[in-house]
């Protein structure tokens, strides 16, 4: 597997000065003392990458050594078989804790991130079921319905264009019944 370091530095131009031995060390799991607790659960968020390629521990390296957060923003991470398998649903956070993943709606959300950039191509067909089955199931977990499964540009407040044009809320809807 390549390495967290190898996939920022090849990846990332604004890099602050940091060794590759920080920026290894930004890839592990904190410890769970760190978080603060979710209140509540209203809605999942459901995010792209906005990058090719891609997996928990690189992002994590990522939110936690250049945007200088506690841990990986997502709760999830759903692999497109470049740096994990193909469907495969990494955890982030845990689900108790609070993220870092829609501006203003992190104490109640829980965010899932697909690998890629999917304003250029689309999920994979076992991205998509991953989705499917972890959106099931943290529905039945929270007591939520499918209008709360929000994609992160339909959050209200939030301005983005995540997760891009080729994954839509209907498609989604329309996978889960
Ligand atoms: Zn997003």
């Amino acid at each position: 597997m390549q390495s967290c370091v190898h996939w920022l530095r090849s990846n990332l131009s604004n890099l602050p000065d940091i060794s590759d031995e920080e920026l290894n060390a930004a890839g592990e799991t904190p410890s769970e003392d760190i978080y603060e607790r979710l209140d509540k659960v209203t809605s999942l968020v459901v995010h792209h990458s906005a990058t090719a390629t891609g997996n928990a521990r690189v992002f994590r390296a990522l939110h936690r050594a250049v945007n200088g957060w506690d841990d990986i923003g997502y709760h999830f991470v759903i692999g497109n078989g470049t740096l994990s398998a193909d469907g495969e649903i990494e955890p982030g956070r845990p689900v108790w804790a609070v993220g870092a993943h829609a501006r203003e709606h992190n104490s109640d959300s829980i965010g899932i991130c697909l690998v890629g950039n999917f304003c250029q191509t689309s999920p994979t067909r076992k991205q998509m079921a991953s989705l499917m089955d972890l959106l099931t199931e943290l529905m039945e977990d929270f007591s939520l319905t499918r209008s709360e499964i929000l994609l992160h540009r339909d959050v209200p407040g939030c301005r983005t264009e995540c997760p891009g044009d080729n994954l839509t809320v209907k498609e989604i809807i329309d996978a889960l019944f």
